[in-house]
């Protein structure tokens, strides 16, 4: 039988969480380490700190414990460093949290006696576990390849399916500082039903990159087709299907609607953007994905527009989450929708069944309220495609405008969707 090595996980936010309930499940010892003690009191309660479906029930029947102290790592044979790179004011990322991370885990590689190989879960720019984490971790004395391994493994489990996407993955890319580092790292994952691709360090974060961007990519596409459509007066989901039959392009991420957010399409396409740009490219078609999904969100107000004016209206939001199955309102779609009604004197009622918890952190001022209220708003705004939202009875509500298809909503009086 597989020799089940201790785990050590860095960040307990969507990724690291994840990351250490499937391998508690899988029967490892896990040892998470966070700086926020809320999270880490959840988890030794045995509750999920975040909305992520199928998280309780782990912690429930194979609890891992969390600690404040890094030092809790010493046991590990394996620390994946799932800590948050959030975007700076120009688009880059900031290194702050990954910096302080891997000073922590330098400090335990000091004092550990036994190889240990640290695994890059965070999303970073090409070129960063090489220039960056490399250095830090080397600090502690110890040299990579030799007393340490080093890996840099993406992530691309996505919110609201994660369990089922970490131990379902599409592949498992694995870049490596040398062959003992990625060894290790594949002894872990060969079991998993996937193709494991061994790649250099930077290219496995390029890969990451690639892959977002071209998503997102793919995603502003059809919302320009849809666009057109609508001005043709035709359904983009039927051209979509026609579309999506082709193997060569694929039926998914063909659904038009009011653009993309969340805590990697936006990021990781700004941070691209620029890093292209300081390696002296300019990414014009990466620069248009980003144009196309902004003016995408304020197409939404637009059409409202036409059919109402905005000054001291009720206008009702359905969804403020980025998208249905989390509690997560990064770069939610819903929050530039938020600033630019309130910019216009509008008064905004909120509903969200996971999100309104922290979208009231960013917007205490606007009310909330249940699904049936606020459908008695002057226009409703559908913007996440929460299932729920397709059970409503909009026949009296006034003006609907749709960003998510939600063709329930056309029993309203007026109703307008964003590409059809
Ligand atoms: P998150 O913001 O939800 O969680 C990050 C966690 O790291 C927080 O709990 C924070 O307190 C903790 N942290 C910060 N500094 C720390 C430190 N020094 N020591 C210990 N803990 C620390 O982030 P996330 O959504 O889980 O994303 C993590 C990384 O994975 C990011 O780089 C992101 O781009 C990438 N990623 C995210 C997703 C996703 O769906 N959320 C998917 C793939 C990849």
């Amino acid at each position: 039988m597989k020799n089940k090595v201790p785990i050590g996980i860095v960040g307990l936010g969507y990724v690291g969480l994840v990351i250490a309930a499937c391998f508690a499940k899988l029967g490892y010892q896990v040892t998470v380490v966070d700086i926020d003690e809320e999270k880490c009191k959840a988890i030794n309660e045995k509750r999920s700190p975040i909305f992520e479906p199928g998280i309780d029930e782990i912690l429930k029947k194979t609890p891992f414990k969390a600690s404040m102290n890094p030092q809790d790592l010493a046991d590990a044979a394996i620390i994946f460093i799932c800590v948050n790179t959030p975007s700076k004011a120009d688009g880059a990322i900031s290194l702050e949290a990954i910096k302080k991370a891997t000073e922590q885990i330098a400090s335990v590689l000091k004092v550990k006696k036994d190889y240990c190989t640290i695994v890059v879960k965070s999303t970073v720019i090409p070129g960063t576990t090489q220039e960056v984490i490399l250095p830090i971790l080397e600090k502690s004395g110890k040299k990579a390849g030799q007393d340490f391994g080093l890996c840099m493994s993406p992530e691309f489990l996505r919110e609201g399916k994660g369990i089922n996407d970490f131990m379902q993955p599409d592949r498992i890319i694995i870049g490596e500082y040398d062959k003992k580092s990625g060894d290790a790292l594949y002894d872990l994952f060969r079991d998993f039903k996937a193709p494991i691709l061994r790649v250099n360090l930077t290219t496995a974060e390029m890969i990451k990159y690639a892959s977002n961007t071209f998503l997102a990519a793919k995603l502003s596409f059809i919302n320009e087709i849809g666009n057109i459509c609508k001005r043709l007066g035709i359904d983009t989901y039927q051209v979509a299907q026609g579309m999506g039959y082709d193997e060569r392009i694929g039926a998914k991420f063909l659904n038009a609607g009011v653009g993309f957010g969340g805590s990697c399409f936006p990021k990781d396409l700004k941070a691209l953007i620029v890093h292209a740009k300081e390696l002296g490219y300019q990414p014009k078609l990466l620069e248009e994905v980003k144009n196309v999904n902004d003016q995408q969100v304020l197409r939404m107000i637009e059409l409202l527009k036409k059919h109402t004016s905005l000054r001291y209206k009720n206008i009702g939001l359905l969804g403020l989450s980025f998208k249905p199955g989390t509690d997560d309102i990064k770069d939610s779609v819903a929050i530039l929708i938020t600033q630019t009604l309130l910019a216009e004197k509008a008064i905004v009622t909120a509903y969200d069944p996971q999100a309104m918890q922290n979208f009231k952190k960013i917007f205490p001022q606007i009310s909330y309220n249940n699904p049936d209220e606020i459908l008695k708003c002057d226009a409703v705004l559908i913007i996440t495609e929460w299932e729920e939202f397709s059970r409503l009875d909009y026949s009296k509500t006034k003006i609907v405008i749709d960003g998510r298809r939600v063709l329930k909503a056309k029993e309203a009086l007026i109703y307008e969707g964003i590409c059809w």
